[in-house]
């Protein structure tokens, strides 16, 4: 906050002096012909392809589009930096305050620069954005947007060259996804929302791994479908698994209902018609934009009312500077100011520049995103199974309905104290199963990342995917670490499933054994295994089904401590050392 002051305050002293401290954010231009002119060779005009979209201060205008402010800004295809930006209000607190008076207004920096519907603000800053761009010696030929809105017939209806519009990705998804959502309320049983994702990922993937080559994307997408299908005529062998190895290819969706392969079809092959494939092959996203309006919506943020006054414009400037040239932007207007820099201010504006770098580069990682993709599920079967248990408790005015006494109590959870009771375990009714657990670490909430029992000769052992990081001292003693997102006993990838999955297994497994009831044994496990392994079972709702089979845990550490009160140790390495004279070995 301290930097932003200092940095608003130089902004303001400079400002008279030149545009917004010097920074002016058209630098970015530059760098996108300079691209643009190794790209094509070409003369002085260099085209050059943008992508525009416009962010509004008011939160949820999206939809109401009622706000008072909105800045478009319009950013390289190429360099990804800020080319030009403008912003509209509709609000200026000395008019409104004369006004209020009725009488009229001083001369004065007036911030009140529109006087339409909000609605209108996007085209026209994008025709205004273009405009300025060619004045430069520039033309546009490309612009990346949504379908929202009638800029790109503004932009048209006033350019005299052509002016080719390029699909964002984000939204070509969604459409997709959208498209398929209807064919699926048509083919219920038949269409999974499961195979609306992966043929929306097999669609992305056609067209992000053949960029800029319209040919290729085509063809690729124009077999998804038929592959779906489980034909493989027109599939490639560089991805369809079929044509890798047919004896161990398995289908990831199966669809065979025939009417719903050709809507499926009709779908697709709108995208492969020459017109659209072309917009698609660049690959054109907003995202940029999206990033520019998250850092002015940062400076600015949305539930304060700026644009009354030039405190918005100061704010956008700097969000604008930050965008290209990172938060040396800080440093670069104090010199300009002829102010030296603070020590500190440079020292954080490097310390940030260097920490954004290094987000920026683990993002990209295909780890980073896997690890991602695996908190989402197990985020996501944390809530399904959530949502099931607590009822309806939020909804659109969910207090209006009549409410029953079963959606305002949640089902309880189940009884966790231990209860220390003695049974006779020698009687035959119960059966004795040997358990053992390895964490992620000694903690309470740690993860469980084996689950391995054993009841007569019958064998269970099942690694579990960890959600959190493993502790170090937990590596060295289970000899399980993580590596690329895959768990690793000695260094060799396991199978592992997520928790939720793997504590399904371990029921199951339980409820097969034939005894009636049965008993888990494990060594020091009233202390460590078994609170953690109930706290999981209760975490995951599956404690009930748990317990529908166990009776109870038996600790074995106080026995041995009672039959060979000599030892010094009695952990489970030691006594299999010292009893069964066999070296202890995790499975
Ligand atoms: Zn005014
Ligand atoms: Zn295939």
């Amino acid at each position: 906050m301290v930097l932003q002051d200092v940095t608003r305050a130089t902004i303001k002293y400079k400002r008279y002096g030149g545009r917004y401290g010097g920074i002016d954010p058209g630098t970015g231009i530059e760098d996108d012909m300079h691209e643009n002119i190794s790209v094509s060779n070409s003369g002085d005009n260099v085209p050059v392809s943008v992508k525009y979209d416009m962010g509004w201060q008011k939160r949820g205008s999206g939809r109401k589009y009622n706000s008072k402010s909105g800045v478009g800004s319009m950013i390289g295809h190429l360099t990804g930096k800020l080319i030009d930006l403008d912003l509209r209000s509709t609000d200026c607190r000395i008019c409104s305050y004369w006004e209020g008076k009725g009488k009229e207004q001083p001369k004065h920096n007036c911030t009140r620069n529109w006087y339409g519907t909000s609605k209108a603000m996007e085209p026209d800053v994008g025709l205004s954005l273009v405009q300025n761009i060619e004045e430069k010696g520039c033309t546009v030929a490309n612009v990346i947007m949504d379908d929202d809105t009638t800029t790109i017939a503004r932009i048209r209806s006033q350019i005299d060259h052509e002016v080719d519009k390029w699909s964002d990705m984000g939204h070509t998804r969604v459409q997709l996804g959208n498209k398929l959502y209807k064919i699926k309320e048509k083919y219920k049983k038949d269409f999974t929302a499961d195979d609306i994702a992966h043929l929306q990922k097999c669609f992305m993937y056609a067209i992000q791994s053949h960029k800029n080559d319209p040919k290729s994307i085509a063809e690729n997408i124009s077999a998804i479908i038929p592959h779906s299908f489980n034909c493989h005529n027109q599939c490639n062998e560089s991805w369809c698994k079929y044509l890798q190895n047919p004896d161990k290819y398995r289908p990831t969706i199966k669809l065979n209902n025939p009417n719903l392969k050709v809507e499926l079809e009709s779908v697709f092959m709108k995208y492969v018609e020459e017109k659209n494939v072309n917009k698609l092959a660049p690959c054109g996203s907003t995202k940029d934009n999206e990033s520019f309006n998250n850092m002015v919506a940062h400076k600015a943020p949305k539930n304060k009312h700026f644009c009354a006054s030039e405190s918005l414009e100061s704010r956008v400037m700097c969000a604008a500077a930050q965008k290209n040239l990172n938060f040396d932007y800080i440093t670069q207007i104090n010199e300009e100011c002829g102010l030296s820099p603070g020590k500190h201010t440079t020292k954080t504006s490097k310390k940030l520049t260097r920490k954004r770098k290094l987000q920026n580069t683990l993002k990209g990682t295909t780890e980073f995103k896997r690890k991602k993709i695996l908190k989402l599920n197990v985020q996501r079967q944390k809530q399904v199974v959530g949502e099931v248990r607590e009822g309806v408790t939020y909804q659109t005015a969910v207090d209006i309905l009549p409410t029953s006494a079963a959606d305002i109590t949640m089902i309880s959870a189940p009884i966790t104290i231990p209860i220390l009771n003695s049974i006779n375990v020698d009687d035959g009714a119960y059966a004795r199963v040997f358990f053992d657990l390895e964490t992620s670490s000694l903690a309470m909430d740690c993860d469980i990342l084996q689950i391995s029992a054993i009841y007569n000769d019958n064998l269970f052992n099942q690694y579990v995917t960890p959600t959190k990081s493993i502790n170090k001292y937990a590596s060295e003693v289970t000899g399980l670490t993580v590596s690329h997102n895959f768990l690793c006993y000695n260094g060799h990838r396991v199978d592992s499933c997520l928790p939720q999955q793997a504590l399904q297994n371990f029921i199951f497994w339980l409820h097969n054994i034939p005894s009636h009831k049965l008993i888990l044994f494990g060594h020091n496990c009233r202390r460590f295994d078994m609170p953690r392994l109930v706290n999981t079972l209760q975490q995951y709702h599956l404690a009930a089904s748990f317990s529908e089979k166990v009776s109870g845990f038996t600790d074995t550490l106080p026995l041995f401590r009672a039959k060979f009160p000599d030892l010094k140790s009695h952990k489970q390495e030691q006594l299999a050392h010292t009893i069964l004279k066999s070296t202890y070995m995790c499975p």
